[in-house]
């Protein structure tokens, strides 16, 4: 069984996004440590969830009986929760970047004041993505007196005042209790509704991770192919499928795009004979191990030969500020760095000429995007990269 949609959770540092995720699905997203002291890169963390609806009092459950008057319950959906790891700004980034979110969970916690740093930047993503489909949990309300929970909620209101989340539904829980789950299941069926897909397209997927499932010392009769990972853009892909690798894998010096077949596919722990867009997709490939090890083909797309957007390394970017930024960031200049975020890839550039809306920016690493695919961009402020602007490729 496969989930239909992603829902990306965002929110300050603390506020409980990982802690709500587990609430919700029983899975522990937070492998950051974990993959700091291996040395490995850092994952966005996945997890899914069905949602049931009571038949007796129509409640809705993450479970098969009722979680508020223990009825049997029915299956509606399947939903996977996308979270970033601990203190990452930039993974965050990453989620605005991957073109694969298809609503929000917006954290905030009662015991602080709102807006906190990250608040501010990861609701910056919810403009960047135009994401319109908002749920807003307000988290810890255990920890907080009846005044200070119903101020929290008024800083709450009052930060997404004339924005996209305006009009959000705000949600008081206690993830570490699992109190009032049945309400956020409710806001969620209501507000982040599956978005129609069309599985007559070409099918794509953007590459958010990818491994050698190879113990070592395998013998070579006994060895698996690559392993890709990510989340289905449009279409369907079905075991047996011809597919290609775009950007690629660099040989002699240059990317070069590869074909390969695809020999298994799952979603989580099943085991599927095709895969639709929503949740994370894991791709057996007849791709050669050594080339899909220790994450090296994040950022590559893959789909039909021939039908794969351009390899570029030069890309002219219409930009919008984001209103969150307005006072910081006036704009961009020539020969300025910026880091951007398209689909899973991040690259760095600099960039070549501005005109009025729009930079031609140079990358190191090229992409391979189609035209109208929505960029995050960041900008070094002070000390840091921060994202400051969002943009359609030309
Ligand atoms: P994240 O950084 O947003 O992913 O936050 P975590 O999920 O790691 O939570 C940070 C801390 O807050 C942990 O110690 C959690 O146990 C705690 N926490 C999260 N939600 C709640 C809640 O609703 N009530 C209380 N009392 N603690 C919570
Ligand atoms: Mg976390």
């Amino acid at each position: 069984m496969q989930a239909e949609l992603n829902i990306g959770v965002l929110g300050h540092v603390d506020h409980g996004k990982t802690t709500l995720v587990r609430a919700l699905t029983g899975k522990w997203t937070d492998t950051h440590s974990e993959e700091l002291k291996r040395g490995i890169s850092i994952r966005l963390g996945y997890a899914d969830m069905n949602v049931y609806q009571c038949e007796r009092c129509g409640a809705y459950s993450n479970k098969d009986t009722c979680l508020v008057c223990g009825g049997p319950a029915t299956f509606k959906r399947r939903v996977s929760f996308v979270d970033a790891p601990g203190h990452e700004t930039l993974m965050a980034t990453t989620i605005a970047g991957s073109s694969i979110i298809d609503g929000v969970l917006f954290i905030v916690a009662a015991d602080e004041k709102c807006p906190q740093p990250q608040t501010k930047e990861h609701f910056a993503i919810i403009e960047a993505l135009n994401i319109k489909n908002i749920v807003i949990v307000q988290t810890k309300i255990d920890l907080v007196s009846k005044e200070r929970a119903k101020q929290s909620l008024e800083e709450i209101k009052a930060f997404v005042k004339g924005t996209v989340a305006e009009d959000a539904p705000i949600i008081p829980v206690v993830a570490t209790h699992g109190i009032n789950i049945h309400y956020l299941l409710q806001a969620i069926e209501q507000y982040i509704p599956t978005p129609q897909r069309d599985e007559s397209k070409d099918p794509i997927m953007y590459i958010s991770r990818s491994f050698d499932v190879n113990k070592p010392g395998t013998p070579i009769s006994h060895l698996q192919g690559g392993v890709v990972g990510g989340s289905i853009k449009d279409g369907v892909i079905k075991l047996g499928d011809v597919l290609e690798l775009r950007p690629g894998v660099e040989w002699k010096g240059k990317l070069e795009s590869v074909s390969f077949e695809v020999t298994s596919l799952r979603a989580e722990k099943d085991v599927l004979t095709e895969a639709k867009p929503g949740g994370l997709i894991a791709v057996g490939t007849t791709l050669d191990p050594a080339l899909t090890k220790a994450d090296s083909l994040i950022g590559n797309v893959i789909g039909k030969p021939g039908a794969l957007p351009e390899v570029l390394t030069e890309l002219d970017v219409e930009y919008e500020i984001l209103p969150i930024r307005k006072d910081e960031v006036k704009g961009f200049v020539k020969n300025e760095p910026v880091v951007l975020n398209v689909h899973t890839a991040t690259t760095v550039g600099f960039i070549t000429d501005v005109k009025g809306s729009v930079f031609r920016v140079k990358l190191k690493r090229p992409v391979a995007v189609e035209k109208g695919s929505a960029v995050a961009i960041s900008k070094r402020i002070g000390q840091r990269w921060k994202l400051s602007a969002w943009g359609k490729v030309k």
